[in-house]
This record gives structure tokens, sequence and C-alpha cells, in this order.
């Protein structure tokens, strides 16, 4: 494998368009910075803009384009592409055609274009500087976005809208603040530099560092602190086992922005048919992982038996109540959608009044589980 990586030619221009911008960035900015200093109305702008770059990319190329998680009007459409050239990370059907391969064969380093399991360095930039045939775009898997009229004037006209975007937007915003210089080096080099880097994080650290909570077979991983700088995209393990959902960090204190948008986008009605995993085979799906890590973990012990009985007992316990509660939530829902004659009404609250003891019983079996995986980490710990 090594061999193929070092014999492959290098794009030269891949390397000066990433390179330059990075030259530029470790030497004009902060020469710049020191000798006539930023404003705070430039650093204003500076975080408008890599906000804009950014989540053109994560809710734009990313979660409507590549994996149709929502459906967006097309002015929404049209922003992110233009959002999409701005962020110079190539057309939105070649980006989103190489990102459905990356999930289809994610960690094969034949097939995934920027396969985690070629390292860090690939994964993060490396894959781009030479000319690697497994990065060689086929746009086969990209049919759909192939008939989108954005997408075809994106890419039609993508040289003189990265133009406009990086060159034009900060001088003109340069020009009416009367520092062009300034704001060429802060909103056209920093912000591009910076908006490129945090994006290619999520194909490199978020695959290296993080829990891997839904798939521990992969090498993606959750991570907050990635979250951060990725607007929300840090929850990595858990888009790559749920792909389509139009958020990456499920509950409501994950740091996500990108859903946070597109939520605000549905309510503006410029976004509709966000698609969503049920909390229910969420969970199902995260204790699953649990129960068979534990279950490994097990053969370690000196009370192996007497441990995986007890694991196996609380597994089934709380699985059988997440069933019941996911079908009792089912038909109240239901019943509440049809529900007319005051006959019905009583049935209604009947079953939401079901629905809300078999919820109190779940969280108990919930705090029973989370304490049985504890004593069990506990002892372990001591086992070492
Ligand atoms: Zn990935
Ligand atoms: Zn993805």
């Amino acid at each position: 494998m090594s061999s193929i990586r070092n014999t492959a030619p290098i794009r030269w221009l891949n390397l000066a368009v990433l390179g330059l911008p990075i030259l530029v960035t470790l030497t004009l900015v902060p020469w710049y910075g020191f000798t006539h200093g930023f404003d705070a109305t430039q650093w204003l702008w500076f975080l408008a803009l890599i906000s804009y770059c950014e989540m053109s990319i994560t809710a734009g190329y990313h979660r409507l384009w590549s994996h149709a998680a929502y459906k967006a009007h097309p002015l929404l459409r049209f922003v992110f592409a233009l959002g999409g050239a701005f962020a110079l990370q190539n057309d939105c059907i070649t980006w989103a055609s190489d990102h459905r391969r990356h999930h289809l064969h994610a960690d094969d380093n034949e097939h995934d274009p920027y396969s985690a399991g070629r390292g860090f360095w690939y994964s993060h930039l490396g894959w781009m500087l030479r000319d690697y045939p497994v990065t060689r775009s086929d746009l086969g898997n990209a049919k759909d976005l192939l008939k989108d009229p954005i997408l075809l004037w994106q890419r039609r006209h993508y040289l003189a809208l990265l133009l406009a975007m990086n060159i034009g937007v900060p001088v003109l915003i340069g020009l009416v603040h009367g520092d062009v210089m300034g704001c060429l080096l802060l909103l056209g080099f920093l912000r591009l530099v910076l908006s490129q880097q945090f994006t290619y994080l999520i194909n490199s650290a978020a695959h290296f560092w993080g829990k891997r909570t839904y798939d521990p077979n992969q090498t993606a991983r959750d991570n907050w602190f990635i979250a951060l700088f990725t607007y929300g995209e840090g929850y990595h393990n858990y888009h790559h086992t749920f792909a389509w959902d139009y958020r990456n960090g499920v509950r409501w204190y994950h740091y996500d922005p990108t859903k946070w948008l597109i939520k605000v986008m549905q309510w503006c009605r410029l976004a509709s048919d966000l698609r969503q995993c049920s909390s229910y085979r969420i969970e199902m799906t995260r204790v699953a992982v649990q129960f068979r890590h534990a279950l490994q973990q097990c053969e370690q012990l000196q009370e192996a038996s007497r441990w995986r009985e007890r694991l196996e007992d609380e597994y089934d316990q709380l699985v059988l109540s997440l069933e019941q509660w996911a079908e009792a939530q089912q038909l109240w829902y239901q019943a509440k959608s049809q529900a007319l004659s005051d006959e019905l009404q009583q049935d209604i609250a009947l079953m939401k009044q079901r629905y809300e003891e078999l919820k109190t019983e779940l969280q108990h079996k919930r705090e029973s589980w989370k304490s049985l995986l504890n004593n069990f980490a506990s002892v372990q710990l001591k086992t070492i």
C-alpha cells in the first residue's frame, strides 16, 4: 500500500490551491495583525463568513446533497451552492460522490477515497495532494445530483464562483469598511484556511479520537470537542451508523448548530421532510453495543458466568421495557391523530396513562442497567 502511496504523482494544482493560502495565513495575516491590526467589525465579518462557509458544507454539501437527510427550497440550495464555492472544497456533485463512497466503503483503503486506514495525514489532507486511483471521482453514484439544475450551474461556473466569492466578497467588504488588505487577509485567507482545516478534521480526527457508541466496528468516533469546530459534525460514529438522519448530535444538549439551522429553516418553510431515526432504535443500538462489549470483557473476570447471567438478565429486561414503551407510544400517537368521538377520547386517555407508566418503568430499567455497568466497570478495574 505504501509503495502505491509514495509513487502516485503529485497533484500540483491542488498543492498550490491548498498550500498557498496556508502560506499567506501563516505569514502575512499575523504580520498585518501586528503592524495594522484587525478591528471588531472585521472579526464579526470573519465569524459570519466562516460560519456561512462551514454550514454550506455541513448542512448543504453533506446532510442535504450527500445524504438527502431533508429537502430544501431552491433559494436555500442556491445559498448553499454559493457558500460551497466560497469554502473551496470542489463542486458539490464531486464532493458528495466522494463522500457517498466514503460511507459505502468506510475504512476500506482500496475504495474509500479518504480512508482513515491509511493514517491521519492521508485522511486529513494527503488524499487530495497525489493522484491516488481511489480518489479519482466516478459520478455514477450521484445521478440524482446530476439532475439538480442548481448543482449543474455551480459545477459549470465553479471557477468564476470561487473567484467571485473568495476575492470579490472580501474586497467588496474591504471597500465599504475602508481596509481592503485587512479584509482580504482575514476574510479571504484566514477564513478559507480555517474553514477547510475544520472540515478536514471530520475525515481525520473524527476517525481517530472519541467513543464508538453505536458501531464499534468502524473507525468513526463521537467526539464533542471536534463538534465545536465542525458545526456539529463531531458525532461521527452516530453519523456513520444513521447517515440519513438530519442530526449528527442526537441529544438535545449535543452541540450541533447544523441541526439547529436545518430546524430553523423548516420553521421558515425553506426546509422540509427532515428525516430522523426513532429514539427507540437509537437506544436499542446503543445498549446492544454496551451489552456486547460487557460480555466480551466478562471473559477476563473470575466470576465470568455470574456476571454474564446478570448482564443478560438486565439487558433482556431493558430491551423488553423499551419495546413495550415504544409500542405504547406508537399506539397513543396513532389514536390521537384519528380520534374524533368522545368514546375514543376516553381510550386515548387510557393509552396515554399506559404510556406514562411504561415510561417510568423504562426509566427505572435504564438506571438499573447503568448502575450494573458501573459496578461491572469497577470490578474490572480491581481485577486489572
Ligand atoms: Zn467519516
Ligand atoms: Zn456523511
